[in-house]
């Protein structure tokens, strides 16, 4: 763990502690926000020299960070386990397994990314002229990160960022500052200099200092909440943001769809991670002549689920990070209950397995006026609502202020790839959910509350890098047609000009590139 990060002054700590059991994993103290400023610094200082690291050099480290990730890979996914209470194995899939393709992406990509772009142009009064796109590093990338994929988010936006020549300053959730400064750890062994990747350990202050200080870009994953108040800070300095916000991912599930595996895929959709992805199923809409089977199916293989601490290996689902959120869940399950919705199956608390423990929910005859249908749930709960046709379905499926992403369920692919194109999300699948966050080439974002900008493939890193058009002129002995030496002559060349290039008659062409013609020597110019 690297000491600098931990060597904070003041008074506020932070407990590290394991959602499954309640046990304190470790105490640290806040960076403050001082101490942010200084690590901001040093990331100033650093970065021109990491950034006129051969990229070559740059790739080879992040080879080095894989194989080390990939030996460590069951240590890491045990600190995962603990810190955020996933079960291990999904700790190894969505987040280890997840973070080695990432970084096998930039190490594939990355020269090609940051090659010098010709851009050709098709402007005939400039043809005298040759452009290329140049990108190039912000200077100090600020990243600040949620509790609920502690090690692939921050991971997927750091190695984007460090790869294209920034340097790095990561606030990680105060929930699971471990697994981040793990990352930290595996990073400056792989021979990522400390200053070009530093860890700063705090809460919302913490976080707060981090968006005050000097940084180039941040990139915020997190809560709609805080995305706002993220987003209006930032806007007072013009300081460019990407914001990964929370969902409301909508499942539709069509008239022809196959029951046993969309009713597989509902389970793994709503429950993975305990329902804390921002990419959770988090409402299903079923054709209505397929809604009592497929209520029957979630049922059954909902309570077939094993809930416990996620250490062991048969343990399916683990508890949620802590009793906020639990409330929360509860509070939504009671508000859809008055309402009139039929919970089918948990809808309690599991106290005797521990703290933080609920029951993976199904619940029947939902509506869009409860709120477990309007607000982000972020837990075990999957409301099954009946629809009629395919443009209803669609309406439901963007009635809602989220669009982070999206499901259709069919054996028709083209039916399932046409309905797609109409919901309003970032990302749509067919056939599955959640899944897509790990391709590390497609681009990961929302739209409406869902977010502002993409991380993860070339997408993400273009969020990296200032993009610069580099336009040299070939003749640097002429002076151009458009400086001044306006008249009357030259208005007459001009309009024969735009009838040369836009007229839709051929004729009008022809005369206008006769009465254009003398602009290119016309005399007269300053
Ligand atoms: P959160 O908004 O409470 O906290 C996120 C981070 O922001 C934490 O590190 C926190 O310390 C920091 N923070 C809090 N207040 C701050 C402030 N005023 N200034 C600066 N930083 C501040 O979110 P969370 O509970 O950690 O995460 C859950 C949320 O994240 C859910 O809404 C989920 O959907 C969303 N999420 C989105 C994505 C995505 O890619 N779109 C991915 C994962 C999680």
């Amino acid at each position: 763990m690297p000491t600098e990060t931990k060597a904070a002054v003041g008074n506020a700590t932070i407990v590290s502690t394991n959602p499954a059991t309640g046990e304190a994993l470790a105490e640290l103290a806040c960076v403050t926000p001082s101490d942010v400023q200084a690590a901001v610094l040093r990331a100033k200082q650093v970065q021109p020299a990491w950034a006129a690291t051969p990229l070559q050099d740059r790739v080879a480290l992040l080879r080095r960070f894989q194989r080390l990730l990939s030996e460590q890979r069951d240590q890491i996914a045990d600190l995962i386990c603990r810190e955020a209470g996933k079960p291990a194995v999904e700790a190894l899939t969505t987040e280890v397994l997840v973070i080695l393709d990432a970084t096998e992406f930039c190490i594939r990509n990355a020269h090609d990314f940051l090659r010098e772009e010709p851009l050709p142009h098709g402007n005939l009064a400039m043809k005298t002229k040759r452009g290329k796109l140049l990108r190039s590093p912000f200077g100090v990338i600020g990243i600040i990160s949620p509790w609920n994929y502690p090690f692939s988010i921050p991971a997927t936006e750091s190695l984007s960022a460090l790869v294209t020549g920034n340097a790095v300053v990561l606030k990680p959730s105060e929930l699971t500052s471990l697994t981040a400064l793990e990352l930290a750890s595996l990073l400056h062994e792989a021979g990522v200099p400390k200053d070009a990747f530093q860890v700063i350990v705090g809460n919302g202050v913490t976080g707060s200092a981090l968006l005050n200080a000097e940084i180039d870009k941040l990139i915020f994953t997190g809560s709609v909440a805080t995305g706002k108040r993220i987003a209006q800070a930032a806007a007072a300095r013009l300081l460019p943001v990407v914001l990964e916000l929370g969902g409301k991912d909508p499942m539709l599930v069509l008239d022809d769809a196959d029951v046993d595996v969309a009713s597989s895929g509902a389970v793994w959709g709503a429950f993975v991670n305990c329902g804390q992805a921002c990419l959770s199923v988090e409402r299903c809409y079923v054709h209505r002549s397929l809604y009592g089977a497929f209520l029957e199916a979630c049922v059954r293989k909902t309570k077939q689920l094993q809930v416990g601490n996620g250490i062991h290996p048969q343990t399916d689902v683990g508890p949620m990070i802590h009793e906020r959120q639990l409330h929360n869940v509860e509070s939504q399950v009671e508000d859809a209950r008055t309402r009139g919705a039929r919970v089918l199956t948990g809808g309690s608390r599991l106290t005797q397995l521990g703290p933080n423990f609920y029951a993976p929910t199904v619940l029947a005859d939902v509506t869009h006026a409860m709120q477990i249908m309007r607000e982000e749930t972020f837990g075990p709960v999957l409301p099954v609502m009946p629809f009629d046709t395919d443009d209803e379905a669609i309406r439901l499926a963007n009635d809602s202020d989220y669009g982070l992403a999206a499901s259709v369920w069919t054996r028709d692919r083209a039916r399932g790839e046409s309905l797609a194109r109409r919901i309003h999300a970032g990302t749509v699948m067919v056939n599955d959910a959640v899944a897509c966050f790990g391709i590390s080439e497609a681009p990961h974002g929302g739209v409406k509350a869902s977010g502002v900008g993409r991380t993860h493939g070339r997408f993400g890193l273009e969020e990296m890098v200032r993009i610069k058009y580099l336009d040299s002129d070939r003749l640097p002995g002429m002076k151009k047609v458009w400086w001044y030496g306006y008249g009357e002559t030259f208005t007459r060349q001009i309009e024969g000009f735009v009838d040369l290039m836009f007229s839709r008659s051929l004729r009008q062409r022809l005369l206008g590139a006769l009465r254009s013609a003398g602009a290119y020597v016309r005399k007269g110019r300053l």
